[in-house]
């Protein structure tokens, strides 16, 4: 039978965080902010625990690490130490096995939800975004050249570049449309607000312990460096990236603001849903010798990924947010261990609290692309229910990106919203 908890609301079927999840976050409540642990429609407050003495039997470190503001000193301790506060909590919180004065006790460190703002789980030191998705890579390829939609480099290298850290923002932070150049046809270039804004649908992972410089993390060795992952909004402006883009890369059409969701779900958590990575095409290279896996056959995860959109409209009208794409990322190219590897392969040091993005989560499939722009294909524009239509975002509309893994026999896991609010500019 499947493990239930004590608290009513981690057995709803409909909660994203039942005991088998317990993502890590950083709240504010009355006045403070700890870091906690999700758990149905409450925080496990892991700073309260240490002072009731519910995690006294752990080492000492990890007891340190609970009363920080941020994750960042219990990333660095490692899987070991994150598998022991896993264990510790899911204890705690098991309907089974917690004495009543243990109970008692974890009851007194549980806050409302609704009652507490969630704060930035980590101090973020410096974002990488990925190009992970073919599917993605092909699509957005083709816009730009029908005849050869993806480079050659593509199945040989994990493509990524050096994002912005400072503007990565939390879940419910509005989003300022940026000013910047574009340039329209033969014309000359104007400065102004940008008028493709789009979302990207990206799922991160926060590294735990990094690597010194000029070392490499090897292949094998990677998701031990994988605290855990959220989900990502890589805001872009299309019309000023295709513009700025050539020849380094994206700029300014990024670089505004970046949303991640405020749970970091642990890869513990996500263990029964691991599955073997992407099957590569009949014909299609092997990775290189450092990117090959031992556990190709778990190194992929079915984790659900969708946006929904809600305008104004929508709020005016009490209607729920639309959904207009799922995707999985099962259908990603290159694997987290891939990703994470090919980033130290030159000898580059990750810091613990660095976030690593996947890049547009794109499927094969029409309704599974991960940002507008790939929509562009379909003869018309996304056509809503309330009857309006959108080829990109306008004021006011809110994007909001939700994931979950499911198994017949096991409770769903989701990973929370990751929300943004589009602003007009200024
Ligand atoms: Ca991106």
């Amino acid at each position: 039978m499947a493990l239930k908890s004590w608290l009513a609301s981690a057995n709803d079927p409909g909660s994203d965080f039942p005991i088998q999840n317990l993502p890590y976050g950083a709240f504010r409540y009355r006045g403070q902010t700890h870091i906690g642990i999700a758990i149905g429609d409450r925080i496990l407050d892991l700073f309260a625990c240490t002072a009731n003495g519910l995690l006294a039997q752990l080492p000492e470190e990890i007891e340190y690490a609970c009363r920080m503001e941020t994750l960042n000193a219990l990333m660095e301790l490692g899987p070991d130490a994150w598998q022991q506060l896993h264990a510790r909590a899911t204890y705690l919180l098991d309907a089974e096995h917690a004495s009543d004065e243990t109970r008692q006790k974890t009851e007194a460190a549980l806050v409302p939800m609704n009652e507490a703002e969630m704060q930035m789980p980590a101090r973020i030191g410096d974002y990488t975004d990925f190009y992970a998705s073919i599917d993605h890579a092909t699509r957005v390829g083709k816009l730009f050249r029908p005849d050869n939609p993806l480079l050659p480099n593509y199945k040989y290298v994990p493509i990524g570049y050096h994002g912005r850290a400072s503007s990565v923002v939390l879940s419910g932070t509005g989003i300022r449309r940026p000013c910047g150049q574009t340039k329209a046809g033969d014309g000359a270039p104007v400065f102004g607000p940008a008028k493709s804004l789009d979302y990207e649908l990206e799922v991160g992972m926060f590294v735990g312990p990094g690597n010194r410089l000029g070392d490499s993390v090897a292949i094998d060795d990677a998701e031990r460096h994988i605290f855990g992952l959220c989900l990502v909004n890589d805001w872009s402006a299309r019309d000023m990236q295709a513009w700025e883009y050539q020849p380094l890369g994206p700029f300014l059409a990024k670089s505004f603001a970046t949303t991640i969701s405020p749970w970091i779900v642990p890869l513990e958590a996500l263990a029964p849903y691991r599955i073997p990575v992407r099957k590569r095409a009949e014909g299609a290279p092997a990775p290189l010798a450092y990117l090959r896996s031992a556990s190709e056959e778990r190194d992929g995860i079915d984790l659900t990924v969708e946006t929904h959109l809600e305008t104004r409209a929508m709020r005016e009208a009490g209607m729920e947010p639309e959904r207009i794409s799922r995707g999985n990322l099962r259908d990603l190219y290159w694997s987290l261990a891939q990703l994470l590897t090919h980033h130290t392969s030159n000898g580059c040091n990750l810091r613990v609290g660095d976030l690593l993005a996947t890049g547009t989560i794109s499927g094969p499939d029409e309704g599974s692309e991960g940002c507008l722009l790939e929509m562009r294909h379909r003869v018309n524009a996304l056509r809503l229910a309330t009857g309006e239509e959108r080829t990109f975002l306008e004021d006011g509309d809110r994007v909001i990106l939700r994931a979950y893994a499911k198994r017949p026999g096991l409770p769903r896991i989701g990973f929370g919203e990751c929300a943004g609010l589009v602003e007009a500019a200024r």
